[in-house]
């Protein structure tokens, strides 16, 4: 069959399936009940959308998210497919316009809101419109354990055998129960054909450390990779707010977001979060499913998630366009007490906690890993991989050591106090620090005490961490935390099992920069393309991927085709874009593309700021290497100067506040001249 490949190329502008998608596709199309389990960003969209161009009839897609399905429908429309929605958040004409086509045959793909199974007329509507494949995106939300749990998923079941249509169902969640939730429900318990497309996301960064002013390493984090779009995990609904407050004084667009806020305000940040290049969202784990966009460029965890698979989940956010994208993992001993402590506080049955102990070790495991962690995280899923060279490790294998001495006289500490105290006061033992505490409890006098001399409180509190991480020792829920020896432990306590340690690292003070998306070279052109991609999006106010993918815009820096046939190459660029774009980025690549004034500047256009604006521009120009010509060179952003023409200050107190001292030096006098002139 290649009628897919074909329209793999000409509508979708992609060469090659990514893997797995092919399996899938054939399978869709031959119209077999099909589940298949990609990794996010492995591509399930197309597994469904291709065969509905291949099929006779109208594919129904039923997803739980609606800012997402308007988005494939914008960007269906663009590469030439009639798709429409139904969704609470239509337009009247919108939905006029879906049953026109509907009418008239000429619909392809309709998206669908659970809610809306819930009424009535739909089965009669679906049945009308000569629906030939129900396709359900985040199938896991059939899963009533599952805290994504819809309960209208629970009609897809009932809606497929009255309508008599194959099925496929797409989820990125891969573990046994929620799979069998999803056969059981959705296909009636009759085993439809099952893929399980690999877990190795190769384009995404992965690194961990262990926290040491954990702010300060957020901060820096970001910093590096300024202007990129990014997600900040955070444990607690306060913290994503004044990690939030604290980039955006920091001069990053940031906002947070947690599930405390007003449903309108979260959707605010959704969608802002979605159109903006560039934004930083601080969010609790409650940020997850409502975000769909592939150009997520890095994903930093505050603080330790609670499990392996939220790890997963979390950091795959990020470069689903398959462009490189970078995680940092933050996790500290108070992290791993914390998680520790929701697992047996919470309600779960025991054989859960149990298993959700056990996933947190997986995770404990990758943070303390000795070699690739990649190595670490897929062999959990279950797959073998090869050292991959693109995470922290990789680049930097830890220096270890021989830790069983040490672990020995730690657990000897625990032991000779009852297994009744916390990291601290038995670090204080070890080295011999006699504290009141110490004293009163004539922990003085205990065989231990300063047997660890050898080590600085700093180390002990590695070997600790380590310990709780290689799950040596837990904190006991029952007893504020004091920490308790667990069997793993007796094996090393009594000499018949080593242990490797690493070494703290200091974290080094100059941070490892951000990994360029393209060469030094290419990218003043990759600037260019964004500049135009984002005039194009903003005049159609659509998200800036729906136009072109990150990805498509790199390889166009990078290969600069100079026709339309070289353009078509491109991967990305679908015959209908071809049409639509292709000579417009050409422009730019030919440099023949007058200059896109910055959406700071276009803001302004029109009003008294626009002239005042440019004067800046000018002055900042002339002024760019001092008076003299001879200094450091200094500039200020698009959006300070339009702030600055806006305010129009004719105060230097005024201007400095806006500037800042360094800038108000080199610029404030010439700047008050113009200002005072407007
Ligand atoms: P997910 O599996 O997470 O739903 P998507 O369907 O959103 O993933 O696809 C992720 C990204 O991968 C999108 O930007 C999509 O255009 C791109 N993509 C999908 N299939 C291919 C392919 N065969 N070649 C190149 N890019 C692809
Ligand atoms: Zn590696």
């Amino acid at each position: 069959m290649d009628e897919p490949r074909a329209l793999l190329a000409s509508v979708f502008g992609f060469d090659e399936f990514r893997p797995g998608q092919e399996e899938v596709v054939a399978a869709v199309t031959a119209g077999r009940n099909t589940l298949a389990i990609m990794p996010t960003g492995g591509g399930k969209s197309l597994c469904y959308q291709l065969p509905a161009l291949c099929r006779a009839g109208v594919t129904v897609v039923i997803s739980p998210l609606i800012a997402l399905m308007r988005d494939q429908v914008r960007a269906l429309s663009e590469a030439g497919v009639v798709a429409g929605a139904l969704t609470s958040g239509n337009t009247e004409a919108e939905t006029e316009a879906v049953f026109a086509a509907l009418d008239a045959g000429t619909l392809k793909l309709l998206y669908m809101a659970p809610e809306r199974l819930a009424s009535a007329g739909t089965e009669r509507l679906l049945r009308r419109a000569g629906v030939s494949l129900i396709a359900v995106d985040e199938a896991h939300c059939v899963s009533q354990w599952g805290h994504d749990f819809r309960p209208d998923y629970l009609r897809i079941g009932a809606l497929r055998a009255a309508l008599g249509v194959p099925l496929a169902a797409f989820t990125a969640t891969a573990d046994e129960e929620t799979r069998a939730e999803i056969v059981a429900r959705l296909f009636a318990g009759e085993a439809p054909v099952t893929f399980l497309r690999g877990f190795d996301r190769p384009n995404i960064h992965l690194a961990f450390e262990p926290k040491n002013k954990p702010r300060d390493q957020i901060m820096a984090f970001a910093a590096a990779r300024k202007g990129q779009s990014g997600i900040v995990y955070c444990g607690t609904r306060a913290k994503t707010e004044s990690l939030a407050a604290a980039l955006a004084s920091a001069g990053h667009p940031a906002c947070h977001y947690h599930a405390g806020m007003e449903p309108e305000a979260r959707r605010g940040v959704e969608e802002r979060f979605q159109r903006e290049d560039g934004l930083i969202v601080v969010a609790t784990v409650a940020f997850g499913m409502g975000i769909d966009k592939p150009d997520i460029r890095w994903v930093a965890h505050a603080d330790l998630p609670k499990s392996i698979e939220a790890y997963y989940q979390e950091i795959g956010r990020a470069g689903r366009d398959g462009a490189p994208a970078e995680t940092l993992t933050l996790y500290g001993a108070d992290d791993i007490r914390y998680r520790r402590t929701q697992i047996d506080e919470g309600l779960a049955p025991p054989e859960r906690k149990s298993a959700d102990h056990g996933r947190l070790n997986a995770l404990l495991g990758l943070a303390e890993a000795l070699a690739c962690r990649r190595v670490a995280l897929l062999g959990y899923f279950g797959e073998a991989a090869e050292p991959c060279g693109n995470c922290d490790l990789c680049a930097r294998p830890p220096e270890t050591y021989d830790g069983s001495v040490a672990v020995q006289k730690a657990l000897s500490a625990i032991l000779r106090t009852g297994e009744s105290f916390g990291a601290g006061h038995l670090i204080d033992i070890l080295v011999g620090n006699a504290t009141d505490k110490v004293r009163a409890r004539g922990h003085d006098q205990l065989p231990t005490f300063g047997v660890g001399q050898d080590l600085d409180k700093r180390a002990w509190q590695g070997v600790f961490r380590q310990m709780m991480g290689h799950d040596l020792v837990r904190p006991d829920p029952e007893r504020h935390g004091a920490l308790r020896m667990t069997e793993a432990a007796r094996p090393i306590l009594r000499g018949e099992a080593d242990i490797q340690l690493r070494r703290n690292v200091i974290t080094r003070a100059a941070r490892p920069a951000a990994k360029a998306l393209v060469s030094e070279e290419d990218a003043p052109l990759l600037a260019a393309l964004k500049a135009r991609r984002r005039a194009l999006a903003e005049a159609q106010r659509v998200p800036a991927y729906v136009i072109f993918p990150d990805r498509t815009l790199i390889e166009m820096a990078e290969a600069r085709p100079d026709t339309l046939d070289a353009m078509a190459r491109v991967s990305g660029v679908g015959a209908k874009k071809l049409e639509r774009y292709g000579a417009t980025f050409l422009e730019v690549i030919r440099g023949e593309a007058p200059e896109i004034p910055h959406p700071a500047r276009r803001k302004l256009a029109g009003g008294a700021g626009a002239e005042v604006y440019d004067r800046l521009v000018e002055t900042q120009a002339r002024l760019e290497r001092g008076e003299t010509g001879l200094e450091k060179p200094l500039s200020c952003s698009a959006a300070l100067l339009a702030r600055v023409a806006e305010a129009r200050p004719t105060e230097p107190g005024a201007l400095t506040r806006l500037l800042g001292e360094r800038r108000a030096d080199r610029f404030g006098p010439a700047f008050l001249d113009v200002l005072r002139e407007a």
